[in-house]
């Protein structure tokens, strides 16, 4: 298949290139290289991809490239490219929100339908962040959706885009909700990748709000596997939580940290930041049922994956960790 992944660069982006050209399929990536954190760690994650024959990278924004001939001839389409972060979508970055995922969205959805709407698939990377604070656990696809962060506000908007433009034209998209994803390569501004950093380095771990709020946290490569359910199982038009069955509190994520690392933790509370939610949980029911999506990997190994390349990445001295 001819395969294109916006936001190529980035976290779930690369992993999702490296496995579509591992399947044998054909990859065109495109990422703006915006430069919410360092270009050198997306260099490093893109080492993978590159090193395929079958891919291609095409650096551009998504507002300005011209996309009808990004996507003429493509049979899959797995837009990952976004703004992400919750706490940094108040206040004046709010329009880099609104450009990059929603009207970002719109545009590669136009120009699907102007190249004849010949794709197969069109997988869209949802949020858990559209659900906001909910009174009732576990979340399914009909819980009422009420953002609590700009950044969710975007992420429902271009969600709906994508359910509109299959109502109306049959674009086939598929909405994937993600919860908290982590593992190697998670974005720097990710709790996992601070909790990291902070204990390889023997600095205080900063949790926001008591460590009591919990989180199902899905882990890269079972993201990936969704994905690819998505293009060749999902029915089009399908809205679907994507989580890891491992809704844990932040406390026991740092206990399970220590035990993998053998290092001990410097933890210091502080006050809850806007827009966080206080609980994460989903009903994956549906994602199951639709395309036989089931968690593989353990908070445990998934965390022992992750603390393993930040060591690798800040090139920390192996004496320094038990
Ligand atoms: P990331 O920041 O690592 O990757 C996103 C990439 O998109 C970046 O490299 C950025 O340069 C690129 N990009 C953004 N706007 C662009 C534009 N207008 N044109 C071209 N490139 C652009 O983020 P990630 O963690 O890999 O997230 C991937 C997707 O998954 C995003 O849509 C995000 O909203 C969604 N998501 C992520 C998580 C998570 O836990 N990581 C959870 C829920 C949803």
């Amino acid at each position: 298949m001819r395969c294109l992944v916006t936001g190529v660069a980035g976290f779930v982006g690369s992993h999702l290139a490296e496995r579509l050209l591992a399947d044998g399929h054909e990859v065109c990536g495109v990422d703006g290289f915006i430069d919410y954190y360092p270009r050198y760690m997306k260099e490093r994650n893109l080492e993978g991809p590159r090193s395929w024959d079958r891919f291609t990278l095409i650096e551009g924004n998504l507002l300005t490239l011209s996309l009808t001939s990004l996507v003429e001839g493509v049979d899959w389409i797995f837009h990952q490219a976004a703004q992400a972060g919750v706490r940094a979508s108040w206040g004046d970055e709010f329009g880099l929100y609104v450009d990059c995922n929603v009207l970002s969205t719109q545009r590669l959805l136009d120009a699907v339908l102007q190249t004849g709407n010949r794709v197969k698939r069109f997988v869209y990377a949802s949020s858990s962040s559209v659900y906001g604070d909910t009174p009732i656990l576990p979340v399914t696809e009909a819980t009422a959706t009420h953002p609590v962060s700009p950044y969710g506000v975007t992420k429902l908007a271009a969600e709906h885009l994508c359910s509109l433009y299959y109502q109306n034209f049959g674009v086939p998209t598929v909405s994937l909700r993600y919860f908290t994803v982590y593992g190697p390569r998670q974005r720097p501004d990710m709790a996992f990748h601070k909790f990291c950093k902070s204990l390889a380095e023997d600095t205080p771990i900063r949790v926001f709000d008591d460590g009591q709020q919990t989180r199902d946290f899905t882990y890269i490569a079972d993201v990936v596997e969704a994905n690819v359910r998505s293009a060749t199982t999902a029915t089009p038009g399908a809205v679907m939580n994507i989580a890891g069955g491992s809704r844990v509190t932040v406390r026991h994520v740092i206990d399970l940290l220590q035990e993998v690392s053998g290092l001990t933790a410097h933890v210091s509370y502080e006050q809850k930041q806007h827009g966080d939610v206080r609980d994460t949980f989903a009903d994956i029911g549906c994602a199951s049922q639709l395309m036989g999506y089931q968690p593989r990997f353990s908070l445990r190994e998934g965390l022992a994956n992750e603390f393993e390349s930040i060591v690798a990445l800040y090139g920390y001295k192996q004496r320094s960790i038990a």
